[in-house]
Formats: C-alpha cells, sequence, structure tokens
C-alpha cells in the first residue's frame, strides 16, 4: 500500500481561501492524482494555525494573522470526503494541554505533529527567521532537535512531520560542522521511547537542501531505534501529491523498511510497502 497522509487542500498564502479549496471539485482533484500515482490512502492534514481554534494554543503574530478559519467546518467538510481527516499540529512547549483539548475534540483519524519554530522564531520562515536572531547554527540544531524530542515525548501526536526541517535552506543558512547525528540522538531517543511514526517526506526534494526528510543518517538512526515509518509529500497543490514516491520508496526499500504505517481514527496498523506505480507503465 501506498499513503499521502501530510498534505493540505491549498498553498500557504492567505489569499488560498477555504471557500475556494475545501470543495468537492479540489478533492477530486487531489483523488485523481493519487490514484494516478497508485496512492490508496489518502488524507489531509491542514495547517492548524490556520484556524481560529488554534489562537486558544497560541498567540504568535503569525498565527494571529493566519487564523481565520473554523476548524470545525473543516472537519465536517473532510467527513463528506473519501480523505482520512488528520491535521498538522505544532507543537508548542508548555501549551500541551491546550493542544491535546483542541484535539481530542475534534474526530481526527492522525494527528501530524511539526516543529516549526524555536521559541519564537522559525526554522523555515523567512519572516520570523531563527538564524537572524541567533546565527548559531549550533544552538538552533540543537534546540531544533530538542523540540522535536519533547513533540515526540508528548503522546500528542501520530506522526512526527518533516523530522529534519531545520535543514530546509540547504547552504542558504548555516549548518553545523561535524556529525549531524549528535543533534538527532536526543530525538532519535524520544522516537523510540514513544513510538511515534516518522515521516518520510518528498517535500524536502522540493526545497533548496533538495533532499528527503530525514536524511539517510537520521532515518538510519530511526530504523535502528526500531521506529515505524509513515509515507507523505506534504502536497499543497493536485500535482504535488506523491510527488517523487519512486525516490522515497527507493530510500525506504535500502533502508529495509518494508510495512508503513496506515491509520483511522488515530489507531494505527502496517501494511506492506508497495513499489510505486510509474506513469504511462
Ligand atoms: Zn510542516
Ligand atoms: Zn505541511
Amino acid at each position: 500500500m501506498l499513503t499521502d497522509y501530510h498534505l493540505h487542500l491549498r498553498p500557504d498564502d492567505l489569499g488560498a481561501s477555504a471557500e475556494e479549496h475545501f470543495t468537492e471539485d479540489n478533492v477530486e482533484r487531489y483523488l485523481a492524482a493519487a490514484e494516478e500515482h497508485g496512492i490508496a490512502e489518502l488524507g489531509v492534514s491542514e495547517h492548524i494555525h490556520r484556524f481560529t481554534q488554534a489562537l486558544d494554543v497560541w498567540r504568535h503574530p503569525f498565527w494571529e494573522e493566519q487564523a481565520v478559519d473554523d476548524l470545525d467546518a473543516y472537519c465536517e467538510f473532510v467527513g463528506t470526503t473519501p480523505l482520512r481527516l488528520g491535521i498538522e499540529a505544532d507543537f508548542i512547549p508548555g501549551a500541551e494541554d491546550r493542544i491535546a483539548n483542541l484535539l481530542e475534540a475534534h474526530p481526527f483519524d492522525y494527528v501530524v505533529g511539526s516543529v516549526h519554530f524555536v521559541g519564537d522564531v522559525a526554522v523555515d520562515h523567512e519572516g520570523y527567521d531563527a538564524w537572524r536572531s541567533n546565527g548559531d547554527p549550533d544552538a538552533v540544531w540543537r534546540r531544533y532537535f530538542e523540540t522535536l524530542a519533547e513533540a515526540a515525548r508528548s503522546g500528542l501526536y501520530d506522526i512526527l512531520a518533516h523530522p529534519d526541517l531545520v535543514k530546509v535552506w540547504g547552504s542558504g543558512r548555516p549548518v553545523p560542522q561535524g556529525d549531524l547525528r549528535f543533534y538527532y540522538e536526543p530525538a532519535v531517543e524520544a522516537i523510540a521511547e514513544s513510538g511515534i511514526a516518522v515521516e518520510v517526506s518528498t517535500a524536502g526534494l522540493r526545497k533548496p537542501v533538495g533532499e528527503i526528510y530525514p536524511s539517510p543518517a537520521l532515518a538510519e538512526m530511526c530504523v535502528e531505534a526500531g521506529a515505524e515509518f509513515c509515507l507523505s509529500s506534504d502536497a499543497h497543490t493536485p500535482d504535488q501529491v506523491g510527488f517523487a514516491y519512486e525516490r522515497a520508496i527507493e530510500f525506504l526499500s535500502d533502508l529495509g523498511v518494508e510495512r508503513i504505517c496506515v491509520f483511522e481514527g488515530r489507531e494505527r496498523r502496517l501494511e506492506p510497502l508497495e513499489g510505486v506505480r510509474v506513469d504511462g507503465a
């Protein structure tokens, strides 16, 4: 089986409205793309910060600007489609109870946990650039993976999204010297302890870094720690569904991973990973 669980029905800009994108026609486009790629399980995981309810969790200026839609309406709409219902929810240290309350109040099939922010600055957002306020790559990477470890341990999430997002800019931001496994270590320990599924995301291939999340070294450590994986594209448009899946399947096969996680009603099961169907074959 192939899955694509971490996807968005619209681009990240505020102009991409719920009215225009949470529609039957748009979902049809995503389903058609999934079918083309042989993806049997398709789920949507909109950013939590695009919903007004997220302001009960965090009042960062970026969230205040972005939170315009209604989370209940989103859940209701997805319930009328064949899509699995997910959400991409940032881990905000100290807000665990508020995040749990919000998640428990909705009928999600799975919850994708993300770390984009370390404190008030983000590793992947130029407007709140983590490197501008503290350019030391050692500090940013250390803090990022420590926050990721906390996210895994929080028990709030089923899937740990783009696990080394901190590398997103590639050579566009400073990267620590030496063996990066030193930074991965606390996160891998937390992944092993929590049993959270690790996302293999092809989104990194579309970003300056040009590499799948996680890096091969981090993925190997996760395998050694006994982690299970799930597979996603982090698509924001229908043409990105199943993006570069042949690369991801090869990546997982090389690691010896034979099964991927499938979710329903926040229950997880493992299904055999299927070889990708190549277009026109
Ligand atoms: Zn994300
Ligand atoms: Zn995403």
